[in-house]
């Protein structure tokens, strides 16, 4: 093989030292976190209309079987499926527009592929400068998903033309899962979790940079719409407590703790760091659909109920009229 692609190994052998500081995803080995009853609030999940598999109505759907009465549509970069929505009479779940940004964090050390992802949740989904931020989020995501299918093809790995031709419909963004499950589907990789880390990360054969706004812009945007800017999936924050701070000062309002993939030792220091820093402690599945149902994703999710209180309690005074 002389793709520069190791060979498919299973999640063994995988380099890490190339990654760029923690995966956020795994950095969390320890006790399972186990709710001691099923959660009614998730705050953080994707639809088709970004790197998601379900479509909006579907994903609303499948959380309100789960128990979920407040849901946050958190797309990367996008409101579409917030918008999407069919107007409903009774809404049930409560559904808040959010957007996840994966700020680029530069001059910052060791992150995750040198990135914060910020959610913003509440936002105003007819705010005009939002929509022209995102909008050109999207548009530099799609450059990144066709540089990287030619770098992909470089590598030897086949692409099909409807992949590397694809173009998001309006107002929807594209991601690297996309290019992930064709990879998984082409026999190049086992899963879209190795295919992100074995041939897509940062540091990996088939990496290309990410451009768009940092930290900051991305905090300026969601405040500027009215929503509450959340640091996401950050387990680093117990250790690097200024950084958090830092970003606290320019607007960030809540961090993630009660986030599905962390174990039951860090949302509790997680949990620590927000009460210290004064940050509402939010939490959600960051349901994407390639692994399992929601249901079963759900099923290891524990959002405590004041979280909705405080979120709600956060969002008044703002100009948010998402938040209902
Ligand atoms: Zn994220
Ligand atoms: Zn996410």
């Amino acid at each position: 093989v002389t793709t520069g692609v190791p060979a498919v190994p299973g999640t063994a052998g995988v380099p890490r030292a190339a990654q760029g500081g923690t995966d956020p995803f795994r950095a969390t080995t320890g006790t399972p976190v186990v709710p001691p009853h099923p959660s009614r609030i998730d705050l953080h999940c994707h639809t088709d209309r970004s790197d998601g598999v379900l479509a909006p109505e579907r994903l609303v759907r499948a959380a309100a079987s789960a128990g979920i009465r407040l849901l946050a549509i958190t797309d990367h970069d996008t409101l579409a499926g917030y918008r999407d929505l069919p107007a409903s009479d009774r809404p049930q779940p409560v559904v808040v527009p959010g957007v996840e940004i994966n700020s680029v964090a530069e001059g910052v050390e060791a992150l995750w592929e040198g990135e914060l992802h910020v959610l913003g949740l509440g936002v105003d989904p007819d705010d005009e400068a939002l929509e022209a931020a995102l909008a050109s989020q999207r548009a530099r995501r799609v450059e990144r998903f066709h540089a990287i299918v030619s770098r992909l093809r470089e590598l030897g790995l086949s692409v099909d033309a409807e992949v590397a031709d694809l173009h998001p419909a309006e107002g929807s963004s594209l991601g690297r899962p996309t290019l992930a499950r064709h990879l998984v589907a082409a026999g190049h990789a086992t899963s879209v979790d190795d295919a992100m880390r074995r041939i897509l990360a940062r540091g990996m054969p088939g990496y290309v940079p990410r451009v768009g706004l940092g930290p900051r812009a991305a905090i300026e945007a969601i405040r500027a719409a009215g929503g509450l800017p959340v640091l996401a999936h950050f387990a680093d924050a117990r250790v690097r407590r200024a950084l958090v701070a830092e970003l606290r000062d320019l607007g960030l309002g809540g961090l993630e703790v009660y986030y599905r993939h962390f174990s039951a030792e860090v949302v509790a220091e997680l949990r620590d760091v927000a009460g210290d820093l004064r940050l509402v402690p939010t939490g959600g599945s960051d349901y994407h659909g390639d692994v399992e149902t929601y249901a079963e994703a759900h099923a290891r999710l524990y959002v405590p109920e004041a979280v909705a209180g405080l979120v709600h309690g956060a969002l008044q005074g703002t100009a948010s009229t998402g938040f209902r």
